[in-house]
């Protein structure tokens, strides 16, 4: 069996998962559309990172992975400087490096990544192990960096896309763990049966495990692993005690007060609405009321002039409005074609908002956010879209201080809340049911060529952000109403 960089990454998360990847893959969820989004996504990625090493040679491609070693080796024997996929394979270790360049001191290992910073947690042991294995080659590896997207560049000057975090001294500490982990591996996979592996938090970090479904099957409810910033100090005795649900935490378990408070109020399954603070929040909106929410797209690659790795760019959104009269209307905008879609929109976001009257959102700093953002993109608007985001109303802090319900779960998002406020409202009948599968369809939208495919997408687009602003007008009849 051999010892990959995915094996190893997937026993540092969990050490079941290492064993079930190698015997019962068939039990992994396979990945949805939005991981395949972000895999699409890592792969443009690296492909720009090679463009900054205009020499550099690739590895060709071979179904036994092993088999590349010799390819690797030969084109180092032949002088190349610099290796895109260089490929090692050391006894049961086996390794694929994305950009391995030779400097005067040595050989210089790089792991390209589509994220904007450096995270220890996850990038460490990564990284760690290509040159565990690079050494165990015979390699002289004297450098090892993140290169990952930089979020000062601005498209579309993409001169400054990268940036490279020097993580060598503490790859150097890090080794003597590769080590020992390779060791329990080995004695791991060597077992006729997974290990015996409690779930846990870790089953979502760093990465949603993809035997999440089977390993999760029969639970239902509020566990352990739902209670706010309870750490694994406090964690660990409970896991050791068989303690899965909230039902079961002992009165003397030692949890901070907020927490024992939050463990009684959904074991009592209790309701509390404060109200008098609610009359008091919803008495502060001005007619017309505007119910307000943008959709989002997020390249890793700022596709659109002005725009940073990962930035927020509306696409979409959808407005219902209702007067003093009680008179409901709906307005909304989908962008359709390839191009920005940020003068368009706020053109005609400009022309179904007016001058005055509240914009009430669900959680209003990503509203805000997008507002701003289009403001310093369209300066000519900037005024009026400042205007709206100084008039933005937040249903989210009703529901997270002055209405708890423990139905709601240990979320309350607009997902949570309305199952419970507006049950006949549902998103679970639509095909587009959250933001990320918006993006999803967006993208898939744009590059449709069949017409009456991507009418089809354009209106899944539509349901689903009706819905969502929809959602808030009811929410908001049910709280005045209280
Ligand atoms: S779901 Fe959790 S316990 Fe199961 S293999 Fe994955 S990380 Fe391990």
């Amino acid at each position: 069996m051999l010892l990959t960089k995915t094996a190893y990454l997937a026993y540092r998360q969990c050490p079941k998962q290492l064993w079930l990847d190698a015997y019962q893959p068939e039990l992994a969820a396979p990945p949805d559309p939005t991981a395949q989004r972000r895999l699409r996504a890592g792969q443009e990625v690296d492909r720009l990172a090679r463009g900054q090493f205009p020499n550099g040679r690739s590895i060709p491609y071979h179904p036994q992975p092993e088999d590349i070693a010799p390819l690797t080796r030969q084109a180092i024997a032949e002088g190349a400087e610099t290796l895109f996929q260089a490929t090692f394979h050391v006894d049961d270790l086996l390794v694929k490096v994305d950009i391995l360049t030779q400097t005067a001191a040595g050989w210089h290992l790089i792991e390209v990544k589509s994220s904007t910073q450096y995270k220890e947690a996850e990038h460490l042991p990564d990284i760690a192990f290509q040159v565990y294995v690079l050494r165990q080659a015979g390699l002289t590896v004297t450098q090892a960096s993140l290169m990952h997207l930089n979020s000062d560049c601005l498209a579309p000057d993409l001169s400054n896309l990268f940036a490279l975090t020097d993580v060598m001294e503490a790859v150097d500490a890090f080794l003597p763990t590769v080590a020992a982990d390779t060791a329990v591996m080995r004695q791991l996979l060597a077992q006729p049966t997974p290990p015996n592996q409690s779930i846990g938090r870790h089953c979502t970090r760093p990465h949603a495990c993809p035997f999440y479904d089977h390993c999760w099957q029969g639970v239902a409810g509020l566990t352990i692993y739902d209670i706010p910033r309870l750490n694994a100090q406090k964690e660990r005795p409970l896991q050791e005690a068989g303690v899965l649900y909230l039902a079961d935490i002992p009165p003397d378990a030692p949890l901070t007060a907020t927490q024992h408070a939050f463990v009684a109020f959904h074991v009592a399954q209790q309701i509390e609405i404060d109200r008098v603070a609610i009359q008091q929040a919803v008495a502060e909106l001005q007619f017309p009321l505007y119910f307000f929410d943008f959709e989002t797209i997020d390249h890793a690659i700022p596709a659109f002039d002005g725009c940073k790795p990962y930035q927020q760019v509306p696409f979409q959104y959808s407005c219902h409005i209702v007067a003093e009269d009680g008179t409901m209307t709906h307005c909304d905008y989908l962008h359709t074609d390839g191009g920005d879609p940020r003068r368009p929109l706020a053109e005609t976001l400009l022309n179904h908002i007016g001058e005055t009257g509240s914009l009430i959102a669900y959680n209003i700093s990503f509203e805000r956010g997008v507002l701003r953002h289009l403001a310093d993109h369209l300066p000519e608007y900037a005024e009026r879209l400042h205007n709206m985001a100084n008039r933005l109303w937040d249903q989210l802090p009703i529901f997270r201080q002055h209405y708890r319900d423990y139905r709601f779960g240990k979320s309350n998002s607009l997902k949570s809340v309305l199952p419970v406020i507006a049950p006949h409202l549902s998103y679970a009948m639509l095909d587009v049911s959250n933001g990320t599968q918006a993006q999803v369809v967006w993208e898939a939208m744009i590059g449709e060529g069949d017409t009456a495919v991507k009418q089809q997408m354009i209106q899944q687009l539509r349901d689903y952000c009706h819905l969502d602003t929809l959602a808030m007008v009811e929410i908001h009849n049910r709280l005045v109403c209280l």
